[in-house]
């Protein structure tokens, strides 16, 4: 009989499955792409942040919805337990700007092959090309139980697979050609469980007639701003990328979650750019008086200075003010295609954050982006993953009877 089947080989479920088989469990992890980790190969820009060594008082600062619910898994496995963990399954790691870690190698390939190869080591049963369908409930019983999972092979021949837990982790909804195509909600809804409305985070926000001559351009060190009906909601400092999908880099996609809540309540989102966040308008202004015949080049990248022209003009500002107030009146946001995160999700007032078991049913736990836990980009969204999956795997380990 398997002890324990994990559902889903993104970073959550490898990090449980893993757990569970170390304690000596018998553990099979199913997966419906070809190989582990499609996502995580392409994190950080194939680089893959592994973590972020924030304390919880700043960790939490960057989680969403509701960081409390993310407490006792990070306190059970915290960013520093997961560079200790992988520098002991062989993966040396280094810390770079922010608190942001990184593989030394600087290749998510590696994290992946780090964390095969320690699957295979303690002994957890890999099937790739197995796609879980649906859970068979076992209707007699006082308390909600699965009774089986109906998996699906690439040929579309189901099967019947029976253990005595079940732990999800089929991620999110975002880049869904890596896999995580939202199948988790409908296995979850199955069981009882409800879904907080998902939505794509951590995307670009495209402005109003676009001007494509801005793609391509990278700003550092500026100011960008989320006003949403005329109120400002947040403002950020650091880079801005302009790209084909629009206004995005590190500062844009920081507002990105506010700016997506908003758009769906109807609302009207702007962004505001301030290219020369450090002077106050009167020294720009004093600046830009005192030369005789002033220069845009001197004040921002040379790419910028014909599309900035062009804002003046149309806006019908000065110079002055709009390099401390481009704004950008904006049309829509970027979709699953290339949504970093998924927003909501398994709504965690009825999973156990102890333990990360389902409080509905009884041999149900979850990990990682499938639950209604989401954070801002720097590693946290992992972190997220490793920590619940440790603490799923762990807890349901300390707590199952032990079975050869
Ligand atoms: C482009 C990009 C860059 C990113 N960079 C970073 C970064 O550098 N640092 C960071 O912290 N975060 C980053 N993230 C976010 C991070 O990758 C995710 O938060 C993380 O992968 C979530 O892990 P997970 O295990 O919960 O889900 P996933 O990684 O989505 O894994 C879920 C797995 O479940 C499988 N699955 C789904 N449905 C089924 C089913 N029915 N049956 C069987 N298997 C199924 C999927 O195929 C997938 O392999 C990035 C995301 C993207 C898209």
């Amino acid at each position: 009989m398997i002890d324990l089947i994990v559902i889903g080989a993104g970073p959550a479920g490898m990090m449980a499955a893993g757990t569970a088989a170390e304690n000596g469990y018998k553990v099979l992890l199913i997966e419906k792409m070809e190989r582990v980790g499609k996502k995580l190969a392409i994190t950080g820009k194939g680089r893959c942040n592994i973590t972020n060594l924030k304390d919880w008082d700043e960790f939490s600062l960057h989680v969403h919805p509701n960081p409390r619910y993310l407490k006792p898994a990070f306190y059970f496995f915290p960013g520093s337990a997961t560079v200790a963990f992988f520098n002991e399954i062989g993966l040396p790691t280094v810390l770079e700007r922010g608190d942001r870690v990184y593989p030394q190698s600087q290749r998510s390939i590696d994290v992946i092959n780090a964390l095969r190869m320690w699957l295979e080591r303690v002994g957890v049963m890999l099937e790739p090309h197995q796609k879980a369908i649906r859970f068979e409930m076992n209707t007699g019983e006082k308390r909600s139980k699965i009774a089986g999972l109906v998996a699906a092979n690439r040929y579309g021949n189901e099967k019947m697979l029976v253990a005595r837990h079940y732990l999800l982790a089929t991620g999110g909804m975002s880049y869904p050609a890596t896999g995580s195509t939202g199948d988790g909600y409908a296995l979850a809804l199955g069981t009882g469980h409800t879904i907080a409305p998902v939505f794509p985070s951590l995307v670009a926000a495209l402005p109003v007639d676009y001007d494509r001559q801005l793609e391509g351009i990278q700003l550092k060190n500026v100011q960008l701003s989320l006003f949403t009906d005329g109120i400002r909601r947040c403002t950020e400092e650091g880079e801005v990328f302009f790209t084909d999908l629009g206004i995005e880099g590190p500062v844009g996609l920081r507002l990105s979650r506010q700016l997506v809540v908003a758009m769906d309540q109807g609302q009207r989102a702007e962004l505001r750019l301030n290219l020369k966040p450090a002077l106050t308008r009167e020294q720009l202004s004093a600046r830009w008086k005192k030369e005789a015949a002033p220069l845009l080049r001197g004040y921002m990248p040379a790419a910028l200075v014909e599309p900035f022209i062009r804002y003046v003009r149309r806006a019908g500002v000065t110079e002055v003010e709009a390099m401390q107030d481009w704004r950008f009146a904006v049309a829509s946001y970027g979709d699953w295609a290339r949504a970093v995160v998924t927003a909501g999700g398994v709504r965690m007032a009825e999973v156990d954050a102890r333990t990360m078991r389902s409080r509905l049913v009884d041999n149900l736990s979850f990990a990682g982006e499938v639950l209604d836990i989401d954070a801002d980009s720097g590693g946290y969204n992992l972190q997220i993953a490793f920590s619940t999956g440790r603490l799923a795997g762990a807890k349901w380990a300390a707590t199952a009877q032990y079975v050869f």
